[in-house]
């Protein structure tokens, strides 16, 4: 199975089998398509595994509206990382209640803004945030509820960029902390809910043996802080969950959310309990596409580059993390070419995708970048003036 396919020669994507050469008639730039149908299967198919979680979706993933209005309706909750994101998520109609706040570098009028709107819960991420946090509370007579991040200190085996449960990232706190945090959490309990506990450790796990491990070390925490809190009850997993890339493999995707609930639900099975789940790219991955257009074929004694008007200013993960993504010419032939497909942006890092096999293109052509429904157009950036790309829905 795969979301994207040639249907009598025709690129075909999403569960409706949307024929893409549609949108290229009034072709002005490049377009990510998303479909939503897929993303509510996805959530769905969450949702039913995943039982007595709490799910708030990563909305630094795709923070388009429509895929947010359609996760709203379908009952999902979020998890946001900046003032912006807590706008963009009422926007699309989320209540303040379902909206979890998380990030290393929470601004004060940010966290004033969470405070007024008495958002669900703020995940704190060092000491001097939750002082902030606590002065703030105080000027404004009111009382926040906080969630410790901490930082157990486990390698997931990805990317060195995504990795965030390690002693040496900037993300959560230490256990050796703790003493600390409690301290002048207890000091100021008329100002603050202290609701729980939560971890984060990276992106595209795919091995869940450190966070197997990661909830091993914190679950006497948990135990622990239960006994001494009124208001003590959430224990929030984080997000992380890995993707295929180099090919679909959806019944692979959903035997490791099957896993990642087995661990869950093995170590954490108290009467009193509440888990939370933070998913990006599980939910969102593989429901988008970006459609660009061929400008030159140019070859050199060494290369033939495929230069199209998209590059890392509109898909910035092959350049930032060498991410693989699938690249599917509109029109398949048996002729094939051996290129680097490259964007227009005056840096060498430029680069989609290097010496990939795809049938032959010409100027004029298009091209379909596959799986960039997260990560995607939300990195997106106007490095040398380019616009940023379209994004429409369908299904
Ligand atoms: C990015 C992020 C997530 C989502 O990660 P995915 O890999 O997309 O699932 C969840 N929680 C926090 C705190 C994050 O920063």
């Amino acid at each position: 199975m795969s979301i994207l396919q040639y249907k009598k020669n025709k690129l075909v994507f999403g569960e409706s089998e949307f024929d893409l050469s549609q949108i290229t008639k009034d072709y002005e730039k490049p377009i990510y398509i998303y479909d939503l149908s897929f993303i509510k299967k996805r959530f769905l198919l969450m949702q039913q595994t995943l039982q007595d979680f709490e799910i708030y979706y990563a909305m630094k993933a795709n923070s388009n509206l429509e895929v947010l209005r359609l996760l709203n309706k379908l009952g999902c909750s979020l998890d946001v990382v900046s003032g912006g994101e807590i706008k963009r998520g009422l926007d699309a109609g989320f209540l303040p209640d379902k909206i979890i706040y998380s990030g290393v570098g929470k601004t004060k009028s940010e966290l004033e803004l969470a405070l007024e709107l008495n958002i669900r819960q703020i995940n704190v991420e060092s000491l001097p945030e939750l002082i902030r946090i606590i002065k703030i509370a105080k000027q404004k007579k009111t009382k926040a509820s906080i969630v410790l991040r901490l930082n157990p200190d486990v390698d997931i085996q990805t990317h060195p960029y995504i990795a965030t449960g390690l002693k040496e990232n900037k993300f959560g706190m230490e256990l050796s902390l703790l003493p600390e945090l409690i301290k002048k959490i207890e000091e100021n309990s008329e100002h603050l809910y202290f609701k729980g506990i939560s971890l984060h450790l990276g992106s595209q796990m795919h091995e869940l043996t450190a966070f197997n491990d990661a909830i091993l070390k914190l679950k006497p925490i948990f135990i622990d802080l239960q006994k001494r809190f009124p208001d003590f009850n959430v224990f929030d997993v984080g997000g992380g969950l890995g993707i295929k890339y180099e090919k679909q493999e959806f019944n692979y995707e959903e035997d490791l959310l099957k896993e990642y609930f087995q661990i869950c639900s093995k170590n954490l099975n108290f009467k009193k309990i509440q888990l939370q789940t933070e998913p990006g790219r599980w939910i969102v991955g593989h429901a988008g596409v970006l459609l660009a257009q061929v400008q030159y074929v140019k070859s050199n004694m060494h290369k033939d580059f495929v230069i199209i008007d998209s590059g890392m200013n509109h898909l910035m993960r092959p350049s930032l993390y060498q991410a693989y993504h699938e690249i599917w010419p509109l029109i398949n032939s048996e002729d094939k070419i051996m290129v680097d497909v490259v964007g227009p942006i005056c840096e060498s890092a430029d680069s989609i995708a290097q010496n990939r096999l795809i049938a032959k293109v010409t100027e004029d052509d298009f091209l379909v970048i596959a799986d960039v429904g997260a990560y995607g157009f939300s990195m997106a950036n106007q490095y040398n003036l380019h616009e940023f790309p379209k994004e429409i829905c369908i299904g």
